[in-house]
């Protein structure tokens, strides 16, 4: 038995702990699909047993990975240098949720679907919304900064989170943040754990800036013969003072895939759709979604808008559609989720074009438009190395091509372990730098999560 599953066996009860390999495959991977097996798995039920395995870990220099519920993409909770996986999923309270303040409490553990009910039951909402809600937890929205749809008028978990609960890699446990709208005691590190994946603190509550549920929604679909065509109305709709509350994409290549897939219709000179979401009050909202429509009709074949729960959904079907088309036709795709200002859209789609063609790899394209957020799917078949290869290489086209346009390697998913190697064409050696100096004061023996997510300089 190592000195960890000794002392594991001393800390937690057995119901709190896996030690057989065999229990442990299940937590050495995330969507990812990449795998190691941990040399233990610890469920923390509160703060106090966070504190003391991550001494414990410290004091025997093992590597520990926190994990939600491992939906994320880019194998930031693979343990692929052994050690502790501390899993959250049962730190899952609600603690408290108080209208009059817009707050929410809840343990890391919380799903963002229970946040969503449970603020809906209020009136309310949070707005970071990961199509994973059902399953995801609170601790890895914040700690991949993830977002959703809505993220384009509400933020994402950076703009809707108040304050923090944590325990640094010292063991040490800490409080960031206020229970206010307003605050600026001290540096902001509620915002520096959040979207650091796990290596700088274990996140163990979180207090949530909740946003008043809209009374209204109103949604159009356009379509439109080309990508140009949709991006300007991209750029005409962001450039407008309402803001949409959500605005997602598809291009030519995800409509050909959907085409017929679970009953969609579309027609064939379809090369880009737009849906775009209206949301507010319900005194004036027809008027504002007439007035988008405007704006989005120019350029567009047709715009068709809903106003019913019912024909939403209808319309909403071709955007649902996408995942489990491409969980079909392409189990093992490598997703993207690079960001361009949205102006850069059509250079991002033109390009992504020409790269498919040159390194003859299917692209599909679709994702958050009014965030200039794509998720760039290479569909690939990993048993066959030729075409593994070509992805590589234009994958590596695909990264060099957004930086040209000032976007970003990731607007949600992270860099993990799969990202790690292009970070420092994004990120320049000085800041990679300070990272690395923010990173050792909050753990000094680099024991959280070693490995992933900001590189060294040089590395
Ligand atoms: C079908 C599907 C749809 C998805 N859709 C979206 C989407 O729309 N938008 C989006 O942004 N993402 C999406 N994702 C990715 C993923 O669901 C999100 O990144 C999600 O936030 C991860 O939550 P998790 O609980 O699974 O975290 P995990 O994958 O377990 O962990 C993610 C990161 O958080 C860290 N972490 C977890 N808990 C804590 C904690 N308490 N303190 C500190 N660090 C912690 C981990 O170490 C790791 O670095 C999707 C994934 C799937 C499979």
């Amino acid at each position: 038995m190592t000195p960890l599953a000794r002392e594991l066996e001393r800390l937690l009860p057995e119901a709190d702990r896996l030690l057989d390999p065999a229990d442990c495959w299940a937590y050495g991977s995330d969507n990812s699909r990449l795998h190691a097996i941990p040399e233990a798995v610890a469920f923390a039920r509160d703060a106090d047993t966070v504190a003391e395995l991550v001494r414990l870990c410290r004091r025997l220099g093992a590597p520990l990975v926190v994990r939600g519920r491992g939906t994320g993409t880019t194998g930031a909770v693979v343990p692929d240098r052994g050690g502790l996986v501390l899993s959250l999923e049962r730190m899952n309270r609600i603690l408290e949720v108080d209208p009059g303040n817009r707050w929410l409490i809840a343990q890391p553990g919380a799903t963002n679907a229970e946040i969503q009910t449970t603020a809906g039951e209020h009136g309310f909402f949070w707005p970071p919304d990961p199509t994973s809600s059902a399953f995801c937890t609170l601790g890895g929205n914040l700690a991949y900064n993830s977002a959703g749809p809505h993220a384009v008028k509400y933020g994402t978990p950076r703009e809707n989170t108040l304050g923090l609960e944590a325990v640094a890699g010292t063991g040490q446990r800490f409080r960031t943040g206020v229970r206010t709208t307003k605050g600026v005691v001290g540096y902001d590190l509620t915002r520096l754990l959040i979207g650091s994946e796990g290596t700088l603190g274990i996140i163990t509550e979180a207090t949530l800036k909740l946003t008043p549920r809209p009374e209204c929604t109103h949604l159009l679909q356009a379509v439109y013969p080309d990508i140009e065509s949709a991006a300007q109305a991209v750029t005409r709709l962001m450039a407008r003072a309402e803001s949409p509350s959500a605005l997602e994409f598809m291009d030519r290549s995800a409509i050909t895939m959907i085409r017929g897939y679970g009953g969609v219709e579309l027609p064939e000179e379809a090369g880009a759709i737009l849906m775009i979401e209206v949301d507010g009050s319900a005194e004036g909202i027809a008027g504002r979604a007439a007035g988008i429509r405007t704006v989005a009709a120019d350029g567009a074949l047709h715009v068709d808008m809903a106003d019913t729960h019912e024909a939403m959904e209808r319309l909403w079907k071709v955007r649902k559609a996408l995942s489990p088309a491409l969980r079909t036709i392409a189990p093992k795709k490598i997703n993207e989720d690079v960001v361009v200002p949205v102006s850069r859209i059509p250079a991002l789609i033109g390009g992504l074009e020409e790269l498919a063609t040159r390194h003859a790899i299917r692209i599909v394209n679709f994702g958050h438009a009014g965030n200039g957020n794509i998720h760039v799917n290479l569909l690939v078949n990993p048993d066959d190395p030729e075409e593994m290869q070509r992805a590589e290489a234009c994958l590596d086209d695909v990264f060099r091509l957004v930086l040209s346009l000032d976007g970003s390697l990731s607007g949600e998913h992270g860099i993990g372990l799969v990202k790690r190697p292009f970070v420092g064409r994004e990120l320049d050696p000085a800041a990679l730098e300070l990272m690395e100096g923010v990173r050792a004061a909050f753990d000094p023996d680099g024991i959280l999560n070693p490995g992933k997510a900001p590189p060294t300089p040089g590395e």
